[in-house]
């Protein structure tokens, strides 16, 4: 095998991840599962809601025993570098851990033990060194949760006409605004928050802050029901807010480049997630077909249903492969450096939308596959189906990543000479 095949393979410590990763499946998830569906509360994947239309505590408490003990193992967060105590894993690596873990978890508890946007982010090793002691360790365990404030109620795509500022006050910061479609706002425990400091200075005006949910000035607002109905989504306002100038995540104008880190980590993710559960889906359309009977003979004997499968198949195989090429390419230039290489921009984009995409059309061929179980209430092909479709939402519209490929490509060719006729 040449190098090159190799890195597509997961390495040594990826393939000792996934086992103990298996092992903590079994052995701690599973009685935590079986205790859950006892309670009555919804299912992970289909919570019940509180009155305020938030995740039902005792899922949310749940998923939290999950991440407690993924922190102790040293399994939650293998993607931030081992000197803040993560696993110092590279983008190819990560992919094979996320397909993994989406793989083998399904929409069960498991999936909370891989931190997600609610845990360690490339731009937290950015806070000062006092921050990271109090907020990035416990972080890193798993004893506390975090979100990232970056969308308001009128600005989303749109991101540097934000209407969040923060103003010096001697040495001190005070944050003036409202966020909102925030993940995890309800149970934060502190917040990467992202705001003016230097209005008209372009990609420079912006600044990161990390906001301790306990300051006064500021509050959670409502919960934001979306098609995904998990009760994790909603607002955050921030009164007068005063923070110390050690709460400043890197140097001041870096706030638009750390929020970018956040929001490429959410992108590249997609590549592991998406062929994961596709692959899951793949498996149960495949035992779906070859149990339901239908005009004498198993629904898999129609070679109109073998072409919904055959097209899951391809829709995961080509997001997949697009996924571990650009992130091998990714790796050798840097997914999160900052200031990131202008072909970096190119490769997430085109990973979150092919994956996006693709992932789609897999959700909608499974629900096909299954008849009217599919559209069931609460089914696992029912539920991705709408993660699907939100999936081209945040993180970046769709279309903004078109943008994002198409300024690559034309960068790209500008000064090549015209080819020949
Ligand atoms: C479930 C969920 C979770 C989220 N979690 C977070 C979070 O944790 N933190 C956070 O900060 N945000 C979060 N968001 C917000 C998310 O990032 C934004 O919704 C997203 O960036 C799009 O912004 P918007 O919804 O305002 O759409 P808009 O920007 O208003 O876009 C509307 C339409 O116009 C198009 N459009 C806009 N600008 C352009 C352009 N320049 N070129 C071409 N087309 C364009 C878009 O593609 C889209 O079709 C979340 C959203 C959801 C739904």
């Amino acid at each position: 095998m040449t190098d090159a095949a190799a890195s597509f393979e997961p390495s040594e410590r990826v393939r000792a991840y996934t086992a103990r990763f298996r092992r903590f499946l079994d052995e701690d998830v599973a009685p935590l599962e079986k205790a859950l569906a006892d309670e009555k509360v919804g299912t992970p994947w289909q919570p019940h809601l509180d009155a305020a239309g938030r995740m039902h505590p005792t899922v949310w408490e749940a998923r939290r025993k999950v991440q407690r003990r993924s922190g102790e193992l040293g399994l939650y967060a293998p993607h931030i570098a081992e000197e803040f105590g993560g696993g110092g894993f590279s983008r190819v690596e990560m992919h094979h851990v996320e397909e993994y873990v989406y793989r083998q978890s399904g929409l069960g508890l498991g999936l909370a033990a891989l931190a997600w946007t609610e845990g360690p982010n490339p731009a937290s090793p950015y806070m000062s060194a006092s921050l990271r002691e109090r907020y990035l360790t416990p972080l890193m365990k798993g004893q506390i949760t975090t979100a990232f404030a970056n969308t308001e109620p009128g600005v989303g795509s749109d991101v540097l006409a934000m209407n969040t500022y923060a103003k010096r006050d001697g040495s001190d910061w005070i944050i003036n605004g409202r966020k909102a479609w925030i993940t995890n706002p309800h149970f934060a425990d502190f917040i990467h928050v992202t705001a003016v400091t230097e209005p008209g200075a372009g990609s420079r005006s912006l600044s990161m802050f990390i906001v301790d949910a306990k300051t006064p000035g500021f509050s959670r607002g409502i919960d934001i029901p979306t098609m995904i109905d998990d009760g994790l989504t909603g607002e955050l306002e921030f009164k007068d807010v005063r923070v110390p100038a050690e709460n400043l995540v890197g140097e001041v104008g870096d706030g638009f480049a750390l929020g970018m880190s956040f929001i490429n980590w959410r992108r590249v993710c997609r590549g592991g997630m998406c062929a994961g559960w596709g692959e899951w889906l793949v498996e149960r359309a495949v035992q779906r077909a070859h149990s339901r009977k239908a005009g004498g003979k198993t629904i898999a004997d129609y070679q109109a249903v073998q072409h919904l499968i055959a097209n899951m198949d391809m829709d995961v195989y080509q997001a997949r492969a697009t996924s571990l090429v650009a992130q091998t390419r990714l790796d050798q230039i840097g997914c999160f450096k900052i200031p990131l290489d202008n072909e970096a921009h190119r490769l997430i984009s085109l990973i979150k939308v092919i994956n996006d995409q693709a992932f789609y059309r897999v959700c909608d061929n499974a629900i096909q596959v299954h008849g009217a179980s599919g559209l069931r209430l609460g089914s696992p092909e029912e539920k991705l189906f709408r993660i699907a479709r939100n999936l081209r939402i945040p993180a970046g519209t769709t279309e903004i990543q078109f943008n994002a490929i198409a300024r690559g490509v034309l960068q790209r060719n500008k000064t090549k000479p015209q080819p020949a006729p």
